[in-house]
């Protein structure tokens, strides 16, 4: 019998948080779950939440406490990044310069800067989104870049193959770690690594990461057909 599931979100946080290091942000993956679960995920101290469906973060931001940071970890629809450029704190899920100038250009009608993150492709399934990594140097390089005031690019985000082959996770972490720490070398603004989730932020936190975007481990699994 599995007694973890047993455990209330609270206990859950807790434990998860007291097993990170000190320099490695919680991002709580409250997609498909109610508000109630949120809550109860606040009321334990939990304060950054993952969504990644814009629609859905607006309605939750709307009825939750103000004092929470709000993240899309999810692909981007481009005609919808105007309904959060008024709340979201950090968007994980960047994957083309037209995205980028999109949330810039949403910033500014509403005087803020966005703080973004490049999504990498570093999984071997063609199905998941993200930049290569000559893309991503391109974009950092860019002329065009410099001008989208409203914008703030503060790191990378990653997704592995869904696998437990511990060294092709590993590999695949450490190679944005990688190019992480070679940009940075003259960048000094990259600051944060988004890699890691339920099945294997342990093995990213190893790599290097600086955030991970804990669902299920937390919430419970999803149940889709909801
Ligand atoms: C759903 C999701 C997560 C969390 O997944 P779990 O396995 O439930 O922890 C993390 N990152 C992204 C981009 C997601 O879409």
């Amino acid at each position: 019998m599995n007694f973890n599931m047993f455990k209330g979100i609270k206990e859950k946080i807790n434990q998860i948080k007291s097993e990170l290091p000190e320099n490695v942000t919680l991002v709580a993956v409250s997609k498909t779950k109610p508000v109630a679960d949120i809550q109860e995920a606040y009321d334990a101290g939990q304060r950054v939440f993952g969504e990644n469906k814009i629609q859905e973060m607006v309605e939750k931001y709307d009825v939750l406490p103000k004092d929470i940071q709000w993240h899309m970890i999810g692909h981007l629809q481009r005609n919808k990044v105007k309904y959060m450029a008024h709340f979201v704190d950090l968007i994980h899920g960047v994957d083309s310069f037209k995205t980028l100038k999109e949330i810039d250009k949403q910033a500014k009608k509403h005087n803020r800067i966005i703080n973004c993150l490049l999504q990498a492709h570093i999984a071997e399934e063609e199905t998941k989104f993200g930049l290569s990594f000559s893309e991503i140097k391109e974009i950092l390089a860019s002329d065009e870049l410099s001008e989208l005031k409203n914008v703030n690019i503060i790191g990378l985000m990653g997704m592995a193959t869904f696998t437990d082959n511990e060294t092709q996770l590993k590999n695949e972490f450490l190679a944005l770690k990688n190019l992480f720490d070679e940009i940075r070398n003259n960048d000094s603004n990259l600051t944060v690594l988004s890699m890691g989730m339920s099945g294997d932020y342990q093995i990213a936190i190893d790599c290097g990461s600086t955030m991970v975007r804990i669902g299920s481990s937390i919430f419970g699994s999803r149940n889709y057909i909801v």
